[in-house]
């Protein structure tokens, strides 16, 4: 039922994201890709996901940018037909106490890991609307339900991710579009590898204790979730098996959020 439906994943070209476009790809599903990164590998995924039998275009638009953000919804309308699935993915990290933490990483938190969902569904629920079938998926975080210390922009930027799930899933309940927010735990992407050093800098702990005493330590299962967990999960939700389930936080966190 997925074949030939088209999807806009932003924040896809590394890690969680990048996992998103290559499972949907799997079920046929056409791919807009948005992230950073070196021009060649992000040409080298394209492709990759092309391979699978499906159309897959790139888009440089950056999440700070609502105007940007704009024209990268119009370009998946003209140049896949549509925007069925959305899956607001892009998100950045920084770590420091409340009394440290400089003023634009707030901004460019908030912009990147909660305004550009705004704008991307304010965009793309009238494509969905037109084609009478949608499913938004945000990717959340166990960040949107409990709170971390030294990540007061993140914490915030994600319960507003649970926010925005709940309110839109409620006014697009009776157009045949779900929106859900998957909540990972911690998963070994270069997010996540990025804030080791700061976690360390900040406890005065060595970057090996960050990992297993401070990320683990959250996890019952003593395992870092998977990209490939967290993609079969959004595959799931695209399916007509899951059209019930909707302004649903769902936790994917080896039983971090139950304790
Ligand atoms: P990642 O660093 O591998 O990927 C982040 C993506 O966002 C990249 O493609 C990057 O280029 C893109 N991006 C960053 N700034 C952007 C901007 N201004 N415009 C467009 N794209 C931008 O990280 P990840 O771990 O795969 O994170 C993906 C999402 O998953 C994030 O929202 C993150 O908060 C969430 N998440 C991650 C974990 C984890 O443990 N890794 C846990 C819970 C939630």
């Amino acid at each position: 039922m997925l074949k030939d439906k088209s999807a806009v994943i932003t924040g896809s070209t590394s890690g969680i994201g990048l996992a998103y476009a290559h499972a949907l790809a799997d079920v046929g599903v056409n791919i807009m890709i948005n992230g950073f990164g070196d021009a060649d590998a992000i040409e080298a995924e394209r492709q990759k996901l092309e391979a699978k039998g499906v159309k897959a275009v790139y888009s440089a638009a950056d999440m700070t940018k609502p105007d940007e953000i704009a024209g990268m919804i119009a370009d998946a309308q003209s140049k896949l037909g549509g925007c069925d699935i959305l899956i607001n993915n892009a998100g950045i990290q920084f770590v420091s106490p409340v009394e440290d933490f400089p003023d634009a990483k707030w901004d460019a938190i908030i912009a990147i890991n909660l305004s550009s969902a705004f704008h991307t569904i304010k965009h793309a629920v009238p494509l969905m609307r037109k084609a009478g079938w949608g499913r938004i998926i945000n990717t959340a975080s166990a960040h949107a339900l409990v709170a971390s210390p030294d990540k007061v922009a993140y914490v915030a930027a994600k319960h507003g991710i649970a926010g925005i799930t709940k309110v839109v899933a409620l006014e697009v309940a009776q157009d045949n579009i779900t929106v859900n927010a998957i909540c990972p735990g911690y998963v070994l992407t270069p997010l996540v590898e990025k804030q080791i050093p700061d976690t360390a800098k900040a406890r005065g702990i060595t970057e090996e204790q960050v990992k297993h005493d401070v990320l683990l330590a959250a996890q019952p299962t003593k395992q870092f979730v998977t990209v490939e967990q967290v993609a079969a999960l959004a595959v799931f939700l695209c399916q007509d098996a899951a059209a019930s389930i909707t302004g649903a936080i769902l936790p994917i966190d080896g039983g971090w959020t139950a304790e």
